[in-house]
C-alpha cells in the first residue's frame, strides 16, 4: 500500500535538509508518496497565513507529516506554529531519542542510548493563568495536571517500551515539592507502571536526574516526565551525544504524528549547503517507525552510522568539508 506523508518544506536550512532527506528515503523506494503543504514564513508570503488550512487538511488526511524547521516571525502577536499544531492535533507525546554516534563531538563516545518522552499538551506550559500584578511586582502562573493527560503520557512511554524491546521506564517528577501537581503525575504513573510488571519501572527527582544524566547516561532507557522538565531534559540529553545537529524528535497524537528535527532554521548558515540533514533524517526513521516499518527504519539508521564512521561527506559541524547533499549522497550510497 502507498502512504501519502505530508512534507513540510519550512524556513531557512529547512528546505535543504529536506531535500537531502527525500533523497535518502527515496533510495530506500518505500513506495512513499509526498505531498507538499507550506507553513511558516514561506506560507505567509504565499497564501498570508502562517498555517494555512489547506496545510491542517492535508496533515489531517494523511495523519502523518514530516515537518522542518518553521520560522515565526517576531513580534506581531503570532504565536509559535509549532505549538500550534500540537494544539491543532493534540500531540501529546513528545518522543526524543538521543543516541551516541561515531565521529560527533560529544562528550561520552558511547553509551547513551536513551529516549525521553515529554507531556505535551499540560503542565506548566498551559497559556491560561498567566498573571502579572498591576503594580509588576508580582507574577503568577498555573500548572495543570490531568489524570487523563499523566495516564496517557506514562502509558506511550510503557507500550513503547513494550513495542521496541526496551527494559526500563524512569519516571521523573519533584513531587517532594510540587505535592499537587508532580504529586499527581506520580500517583498515576505509579498506577500505569503496575500495568506493566515486565517493563522494569523506576522513579526520579527532577534534580537528581539531571546529575545522573550528566554522570552516569547508560543508566536510562526511557524517561517520561511532565511538559516542563521533558523540555530541559530533552535539549540535556540532546546535548549528551553531541548537540542539534543530530537529535530528532516526534510529536504523537492520537491520529496525527509529526516528525521533525528538533534544531531551528539556522539562519545563519542558510542556502550555503552547510546544514547537516542527520537530525530531519533520525526524524524519518523515528516516521518509519511509527508506519509500522522498524527494518527499514534500522536500515536508515545502519547507513547514518556508517557513514559517520566513515567520515564521509560530513558536513561543517561534524568537522567534515562535506555540504549537505554530498553528504545525503553518501548515506543513500550504504544503504
Ligand atoms: P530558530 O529561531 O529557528 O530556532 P536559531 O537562530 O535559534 O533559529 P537554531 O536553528 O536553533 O538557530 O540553531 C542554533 C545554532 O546551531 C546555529 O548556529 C545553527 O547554525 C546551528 N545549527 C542548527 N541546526 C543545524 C544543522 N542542522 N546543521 C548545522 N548547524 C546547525
Ligand atoms: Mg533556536
Amino acid at each position: 500500500m502507498t502512504q501519502t506523508i505530508t512534507v513540510i518544506r519550512g524556513d531557512g536550512i529547512g528546505p535543504e535538509i529536506m531535500d537531502a532527506t527525500l533523497h535518502v528515503l527515496d533510495a530506500m523506494n518505500l513506495g512513499l508518496r509526498y505531498e507538499d503543504a507550506d507553513a511558516g514564513l514561506v506560507a505567509l508570503e504565499k497564501h498570508g497565513e502562517l498555517l494555512p488550512a489547506t496545510t491542517l487538511e492535508s496533515i489531517q488526511r494523511n495523519r502523518i507529516a514530516l515537518k522542518s524547521p518553521l520560522a515565526t516571525p517576531v513580534g506581531g502577536g503570532f504565536s509559535s506554529i509549532n505549538v500550534e499544531l500540537r494544539r491543532k492535533f493534540d500531540l501529546y507525546a513528545n518522543v526524543r531519542p538521543a543516541t551516541s554516534f561515531p565521529n560527533t563531538r560529544s562528550r561520552f563516545s558511547d553509551g547513551v542510548d536513551l529516549i525521553t518522552i515529554r507531556e505535551n499538551t499540560e503542565g506548566s506550559y498551559i497559556s491560561e493563568g498567566q498573571e502579572v500584578s498591576a503594580d509588576g511586582e508580582t507574577a503568577v502562573s498555573i500548572t495543570r495536571i490531568t489524570r487523563k493527560g499523566s495516564d496517557r503520557i506514562v502509558r506511550y512511554a510503557f507500550e513503547l517500551a513494550r513495542r521496541t524491546g526496551r527494559r526500563k521506564v524512569t519516571i521523573v517528577h519533584k513531587a517532594n515539592i510540587l505535592k499537587s501537581t508532580s504529586g499527581l503525575f506520580l500517583k498515576i504513573a505509579r498506577e500505569v507502571a503496575a500495568e506493566y510488571p515486565d517493563i522494569e519501572a523506576n522513579e526520579m527527582i527532577v534534580d537528581n536526574c539531571c546529575m545522573q544524566l550528566v554522570m552516569r547516561p547508560e543508566q536510562f532507557d526511557i524517561i517520561v516526565t511532565t511538559n516542563l522538565f521533558g523540555d530541559i531534559i530533552s535539549d540535556l540529553c540532546a546535548g549528551l551525544v553531541g548537540g542539534l545537529g543530530l537529535a530528532p524528535g516526534a510529536n504523537i497524537g492520537k491520529d496525527v504524528a509529526i516528525f521533525e528535527a528538533v534544531h531551528g532554521t539556522a539562519p545563519d548558515i542558510a542556502g550555503q549547503g552547510k546544514a547537516n540533514p542527520c537530525a530531519l533524517l533520525l526524524g524519518a526513521a523515528q516516521m518509519l517507525d511509527h508506519l509500522g516499518k522498524p527494518d527499514e527504519a534500522t536500515r536508515l539508521r545502519e547507513a547514518i552510522v556508517a557513514t559517520l564512521a566513515a567520515g564521509d561527506s560530513l558536513t561543517p559541524d561534524l568537522g567534515g568539508s562535506g555540504n549537505t547533499m554530498a553528504f545525503a549522497r553518501a548515506i543513500a550510497a550504504r544503504l
